[in-house]
């Protein structure tokens, strides 16, 4: 116990230090809520992930900016969806798969025209979006940076409705549009880089435990894992999706009651089995509190566009 403490407080120390001297700039602000984000993203340094290691020396890849991580991850996603297609679990053409991706574009939408009505630069203006319904028991979805969404056939009963789909939807967009993946990606990074002196074996560790989250289906999905898209948020990155979902859903025009009843559903759901869906997304116990603390704040800052 006293060693993870200790480990602890000397990760939060060496993130902060390489934070505040040697790459200052890439402090960045996240968008709508001004949170300070440590993020190579802004900064258009290089972003530099591990992938694997050799004999226990980490194998670095870098990426130049957010444009080349994402086409990186455009290929995944589609390599992804092409497996899912000849698996036949891609479903296409249905009046669920068509509401996924209505839901998704009117969200979106709404976010681009609230950029556009304030005259303000759009943080997902380069975004590629892609929506895909999986025919799977999982009660999942996620979503990939640069707007690369997949929702679980599983999850839909939880969901219930429109507006428990765009709850989802935009708690999901909310972590693409604050960049929360390569946030992590960042923090790992430098956490990693710090470690690497101290133990190579508890360094590769923290590796294996970063990068092998994530619950898509066992080896045919590997190379989604290899990126560590799955990487596990913060409980403060959680909470900052929510809020800005129940923003994106009040732009366009969601009811945003309906956030802490759907986690009304899902706690009801974690009696039979726990969702995959919160088992990458830990549950504060005061989610539903959070959520009627921030209504009047959003109606009031986020109206309908
Ligand atoms: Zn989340």
């Amino acid at each position: 116990m006293q060693t993870r403490v200790n480990r602890r407080k000397f990760i939060v120390s060496a993130t902060c230090s390489i934070c505040g001297s040697v790459i200052l700039p890439s402090c960045a602000q996240v968008p709508l809520t001004n949170r300070n984000q440590l993020n190579l993203y802004d900064s258009n340094l290089p972003i530099v992930i591990f992938q694997g290691s050799v004999a226990g020396i980490p194998i670095p890849k870098v990426y130049a900016n957010e444009k080349s991580l994402n086409q990186e991850i455009d290929k995944v996603y589609n390599k992804f969806i092409s497996q899912a297609k000849n698996d036949k679990i891609l479903v296409d053409n249905t009046a669920e798969s068509k509401k996924i991706k209505e839901i998704g574009t009117e969200i979106y939408s709404s976010i681009n025209k609230y950029y556009q009505n304030n005259n303000q630069k759009n943080p997902i203006e380069d975004f590629k979006w892609q929506f895909a319904l999986i025919e799977s028991e999982q009660k999942n979805a996620w979503c990939m940076p640069g707007g690369k969404i997949a929702f679980y056939t599983g999850i839909l009963p939880i969901c219930k409705n429109d507006d428990g789909i765009a709850a989802v939807m935009g708690h999901e967009i909310a972590h693409a549009f604050a960049r929360h993946t390569v946030e992590k990606l960042t923090q790992s990074s430098m956490i990693q880089m710090a470690t690497i002196g101290i133990s190579n074996s508890r360094y590769s560790q923290l590796l294996n435990r970063s990068f092998r989250i994530g619950n898509v289906g066992g080896n045919v999905y590997n190379s989604v894992v290899k990126y560590g898209i799955f990487l596990p948020f913060s409980r403060n990155m959680e909470s900052e999706a929510d809020y800005l979902g129940m923003a994106f859903m009040n732009l366009s025009g969601f009811d945003i009651n309906e956030p802490s009843k759907l986690w009304g559903r899902m706690m009801l759901e974690q009696k039979k089995s726990v969702p995959e869906f919160m088992s990458s997304h830990p549950n504060p116990e005061n989610r539903s509190n959070k959520f009627l603390e921030w209504e009047n704040e959003i109606k009031d800052k986020f109206p309908r566009v």
